[in-house]
């Protein structure tokens, strides 16, 4: 046994009983969170073998995500922006955790959007680095998932890529909070303004899809945002520093569905 291989053994070990532990704390908080002691970002659990480990999920689906957008393929053709952002400026974070595949920020109830005509409720916010959508086959180094979820449990997640640049207010309030250990939670309660997001940003792409972690279920709306917006490279890396090293699932197969361009 060489020294890589013995390295990579050891951190097997110790994310086995990291796991162990992991199940140990885990209470009844949300479906994402009774994975967490099965799946991976890297080895013998890392996204390649998803369907296998997760018995009885939707990870080796028809219609999944994430997705490469090819914006000439897309259908413009009887689209119009049928999405509301209804957040107001003072959008309540209850906490933030570090769940072992991301960073995750958590809202109180009341918070909402309207699609299609229905209310999804915002329930946390995470990311992924790099993007996890591509857009033209280009990747971003960071994907920003907002999380709905309606009444009925249908999931609606606002997808938002960020290109490096200068800083941003909104990220170096998240970054505020970390570090964070892996398995630790940190109470927040404090309010939020996270209209920056959105200014001038009215064109999305979507499509039906699912969730990009186990159980991959397929009942999720994706809107992506078509403009990336901008971060500095140092908020990225602080980030990218409290996750796993490149927690993104990769690109999986359109099959028959078509994704819209909404103005
Ligand atoms: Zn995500």
């Amino acid at each position: 046994m060489n020294a890589k291989s013995f390295t990579l053994m050891a951190c097997g070990l110790l994310l086995a009983i990291s796991c162990k532990n992991g199940k140990k704390e885990t209470t009844t908080t949300h479906e994402q969170t009774k994975h967490e002691q099965h799946w991976s970002y890297s080895g013998e659990t890392s996204p390649e073998h998803w369907a296998e480990i997760e018995k009885n999920s939707d990870c080796d689906g028809k219609h999944q995500s994430p997705i490469n957008i090819i914006h000439k393929d897309t259908d413009s053709s009887a689209t119009k922006n049928n999405l509301k952002i209804l957040y107001t400026p003072t959008t309540l974070i209850s906490k933030v955790e570090n769940n072992g595949h991301s960073i995750q920020f958590d809202f109180e109830t009341g918070d909402s959007i309207n699609y299609k005509n229905e209310t999804f409720y915002l329930k946390q916010i995470h990311f992924h680095e790099p993007s996890e959508h591509r857009i033209n086959g280009i990747i971003y180094p960071i994907e920003m998932h907002l999380v709905h979820l309606s009444k009925s449990g249908e999931i609606t997640v606002l997808s938002i890529l960020g290109e490096e640049g200068d800083d941003s207010e909104l990220f170096e309030f998240f970054d505020s909070f970390l570090p964070i250990e892996n398995g630790a939670s940190k109470d927040i309660h404090h309010n939020i303004d996270l209209s920056s997001l959105f200014k001038g940003n009215n064109n999305f792409y979507s499509y039906n899809g699912s969730l990009t972690t186990p159980p991959c279920s397929e009942n999720v709306n994706w809107v992506v945002f078509k403009q990336p917006i901008v971060l500095s490279v140092e908020e990225v890396v602080k980030l990218k520093n409290n996750m796993p090293l490149n927690n993104y699932r990769n690109e999986q197969p359109l099959n028959d569905r078509v994704v819209t361009l909404n103005y």
